[in-house]
């Protein structure tokens, strides 16, 4: 899968990366569209910093197309998530659309 990678200030590629393996109570995402936050811009420009390399980006929509075992009704939906800094982290702010 391909992602935007930060190496540093104004060094972010667009890279093959790993599929992430998920946790007993994660979802994985298959990203559809993704928005630009603010926070990507302090990021890049390195008025931010963080540890890199590292996957940006957290507004995105996409399809659920895995669930952990502990997880159920949600494969196949599709919606929006909203989660700092978290490639494969804490789902917070997910919302499941009609
Ligand atoms: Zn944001």
């Amino acid at each position: 899968m391909k992602a935007a990678v930060l190496h540093g200030k104004m060094d972010l590629r667009v890279e093959e990366v790993n599929k992430p393996t998920i946790g007993p109570e994660d979802v994985l995402v298959a990203v559809k569209a993704v928005g630009i936050c603010g926070s990507d811009l302090h990021l890049y420009r390195g008025t931010w910093t963080i540890e890199t390399p590292r996957i940006i980006g957290h507004e995105m929509t996409g399809e659920v197309v895995e669930v952990g075992e502990k997880v159920s009704g949600w494969r196949g939906v599709q919606g929006s998530q909203s989660s700092p800094w978290s490639a494969a982290g804490n789902a917070t702010g997910a919302k499941r659309t009609p």
